[in-house]
């Protein structure tokens, strides 16, 4: 059983179509595959048909923008129905943020001679309703500035860069009590990567526990091999499950291919029971209708 929980798409920052990312794990030989895209869950009705289509198990999932003290914190929210009331308006206020930001982030570009204009970025972005630092990467590589999204962010879009602008965020453990109460379950994604590892730690893992976070996604590229024995420690002592995906978004990031890493089958059916608990918990169960 070959099982990947976390996959991007054109519905966000991905370069291919929700249906292209199933077909493209089913000929790679994966057995269960979740589309997590940021913020949003546009494309998980494409991306279900394409299952059935492909005969392989799929699993909804969003990665919502969290911050945990004042630090950007991913969560993979798995199972979750999208139109709980005030989950919608968290996930809508994330979305805005995206377009305000970006709206401050061509106005420092400008301020330094690069001229990209919002409509640029908006056609680029396509289907997406979360704008992200990579449609403008794709803008500037589109206009010959860069020659690709790494070096767009390492020249003008990472932290400290002079493309770079915050957002909004939600508060990590706020959001947590939100997915559960979605009937879902949520994963930390990539512990240890980038700016997370600052804040990422047994006190705020256990305070997360304590909200209804169920796993921990260690196996994951942007984490070394001595970084994932302590994430797998910390998570037996924190008491969660332990998850391993690729981040594949396509043609967007190199070494993130398809089932580049994979979650034990044990761990994703703990997950999933844990998600089948807050859906009948919740009296929102998305998980009926959905097959692996
Ligand atoms: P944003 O959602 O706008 O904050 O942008 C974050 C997204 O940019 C992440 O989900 C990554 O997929 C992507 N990203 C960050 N750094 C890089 C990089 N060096 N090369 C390509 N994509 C990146
Ligand atoms: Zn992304
Ligand atoms: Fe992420
Ligand atoms: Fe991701």
């Amino acid at each position: 059983m070959l099982i990947d929980l976390h996959t991007h798409s054109t519905a966000s920052d991905g370069t291919q179509p929700p249906a292209e990312v199933i077909e493209r794990a089913a000929t790679t030989g994966l057995d269960v595959v979740a589309l997590t895209d940021h913020d949003s869950a546009s494309g998980w009705q494409e991306a279900a048909a394409g299952a059935h289509q492909f005969g392989i198990g799929f699993v909804p999932g969003i990665e919502i923008s969290t911050k945990h003290g004042g630090t950007g914190v991913h969560l993979l929210a798995y199972l979750l129905d999208p139109s709980y009331p005030p989950l919608r308006a968290e996930l809508d206020k994330i979305l805005a943020g995206r377009g305000g930001r970006l709206t401050s982030m061509l106005a420092q570009l400008r301020a330094i001679g690069v001229e990209i204009t919002e409509a640029d970025v908006i056609a680029q972005a396509g289907r997406s309703p979360a704008i992200g630092r990579p449609h403008v990467a794709d803008v500037m590589v589109a206009k010959g500035l860069v020659a690709n999204r790494s070096e767009a962010f390492a020249t003008y879009l990472d932290p400290g860069r002079p493309g770079y602008a915050v957002r909004y965020a939600a508060h990590t453990a706020e959001m947590i009590r939100l997915v559960s109460e979605a009937g879902g379950v949520s994963v930390i994604a990539h512990p240890w990567g980038r700016g997370s590892r600052r804040v990422i730690d047994l006190a705020a893992l256990s305070s997360f526990t304590s909200a209804g976070l169920v796993g921990l996604e260690v196996d994951h590229q942007d984490h070394t091999p001595g970084d994932r024995v302590e994430l797998r420690r910390l998570a037996a002592e924190a008491g969660l499950l332990v998850t391993g995906a690729s981040d594949y978004h396509g043609d967007g990031k190199v070494a993130h291919e398809l089932g580049c890493n994979v979650t034990a089958p044990d761990q994703f059916e703990q997950l999933i029971e844990a998600a089948a608990c807050a859906g009948r918990l919740s009296g929102r169960d998305v998980s009926a209708g959905v097959s692996w």
